[in-house]
């Protein structure tokens, strides 16, 4: 086995930590194998670190790497179109294409507007749906990741299963420092597939709640599909009694299909946000909804704004991986690669003597260590043992094949048959080499 060393990354890791925060722009890159790492370039599947490492990728840059690395036509679009300007503030043609091109891909896009990450189109949805229904909260639910402003920075994360509270009334756990204390007030948290429950709670608190926000797949903490007519439940709730139904497709956007997860489920939520996939890796997110709810912003009412929207390279960068997507359909190939990939990694495992609890549709997934063969919410993830995720993901790492800490995967249309064989052995020698 080749020996992987971080060598030049941890000498770049202190230099970083003298002029960035903690040496990284984003909280979660410190959580890299064995520490924050420094890569040099990334081609397909591939990327390769400081050192020379090369790796197989499957953390596709959190998500927005659906094309891999470097896609041609992306890299060309972008330097093309930002030959002729970068940022007009003002309209241009190819944005007004790229929404034309959205409206007849996803089923609720009746018109959107452009912002720049998912975070920041989830708090303009909660704006519209605020103005529109004059209710103050949001409803979301335990586990799920909304982005990491204010009033999202709440849910995703109990230390334990006793710290998470009654099912009824879990309790919200804050996991930045700074937050203000009104933010707390905006939202109520639930457990996620229990349509009783929701139901329930919207029947009582309904006149609070402006929004139910909801990942239609939780990608966040397992990777979790909705139980049967659950989203079709929520949905019916959401007529019902007014409030806005969000889906937050910023992982399942351009990833379950073109149409996103509202297309894959046949559900057509008031609002949605989407951002990762739309522009393989340069940042643009598109809220978009139905008329009744934009109108907030279309008359004025709800000011969304940014110096920095819809700029030249970004509007190439989506243009140029929404066609090559669209030409090259590849999505019956994620869907197969990463079935395969998930059932390699449940053989190996029981080859190996783990218990290891795959889960998720295949173009993304979730691999964790517990007993639990039916993971329904996040309360569930609670058993599952972090110091042999640790392991495995750092026995894969050093060993070339690179996974998100979570223990989420994503395949790319980049990722070969081969490539899943790789995985899938390496997987089982880890896994040979793990204490149980
Ligand atoms: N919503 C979901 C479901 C996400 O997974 C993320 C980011 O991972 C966000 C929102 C926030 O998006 P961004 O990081 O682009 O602000």
């Amino acid at each position: 086995m080749k020996k992987f060393q971080y060598m030049q990354s941890a000498a770049l890791l202190e230099r970083a930590k003298k002029v960035l925060a903690g040496g990284v722009s984003s909280e979660f890159r410190k959580y890299n194998h064995p520490h924050a790492l420094f890569y040099t370039h990334g081609s397909g599947s591939r990327i390769y670190d400081a050192d020379g490492n090369e790796y197989l990728d499957f953390t596709l840059s959190q998500g927005p790497l659906i094309l891999g690395h470097s896609h041609p036509r992306v890299l060309s679009a972008v330097q093309e179109y930002s030959a002729g300007g970068q940022l007009f503030a003002g309209q241009h043609i190819r944005e007004l294409e790229l929404a034309e091109q959205l409206q007849r891909l996803i089923p609720s896009a009746e018109i959107m507007r452009f912002c720049l990450d998912g975070s920041e189109a989830v708090q303009t949805a909660f704006r519209v749906a605020r103005a529109k229904t004059g209710r103050p909260k949001f409803l979301r639910f335990e586990g799920h990741y909304h982005g990491w402003l204010d009033n999202v920075s709440w849910g995703i994360s109990a230390p334990d299963a006793t710290a998470a509270g009654s099912r009824n009334a879990p309790a919200a756990h804050a996991w930045s420092a700074g937050l203000p204390a009104g933010a707390r007030d905006e939202f109520i948290i639930l457990p996620w597939n229990d349509l009783p429950l929701l139901q329930s709670t919207l029947a009582e608190r309904h006149g609070e709640i402006a929004a139910v926000i909801t990942e239609p797949v939780m990608c966040n903490n397992g990777c979790i599909l909705p139980q049967p007519g659950f989203l079709e439940g929520m949905r019916a709730l959401c007529d019902t009694y007014g409030i806005a139904l969000i889906f937050d497709e910023v992982i399942t956007g351009f990833r379950l299909s073109l149409g996103g997860a509202q297309q894959y489920f046949n559900i057509t939520p008031d609002l949605s946000v989407f951002a990762k996939a739309m522009a393989s890796g340069y940042p643009i997110s598109a809220i978009v909804g139905k008329r009744a709810w934009m109108d907030q912003i279309t008359e004025g009412r709800v000011v969304h704004a940014g110096t920095m929207n819809a700029g030249n390279p970004t509007i190439a960068a989506a243009q140029a991986t929404l066609q090559v997507l669209e030409e090259t359909q590849p999505y019956e190939r994620i869907f197969r690669y990463g079935q395969m990939l998930m059932s390699g990694l449940r053989r190996a495992a029981g080859r190996t003597g783990h218990q290891m609890t795959v889960s998720g549709p295949g173009p993304m997934f979730h691999t964790g260590f517990s007993g639990q063969p039916a993971i329904r919410e996040y309360r569930d993830t609670l058993d599952f043992d972090r110091g042999l995720l640790a392991l495995f993901i750092s026995g894969m790492h050093d060993r070339g094949i690179r996974i998100i800490g979570r223990g989420l995967w994503y395949i790319s249309a980049a990722h070969t048959e081969a490539d899943i064989h790789l995985a899938v052995d390496t997987a089982e020698e880890v896994l040979g080499n793990m204490q149980h």
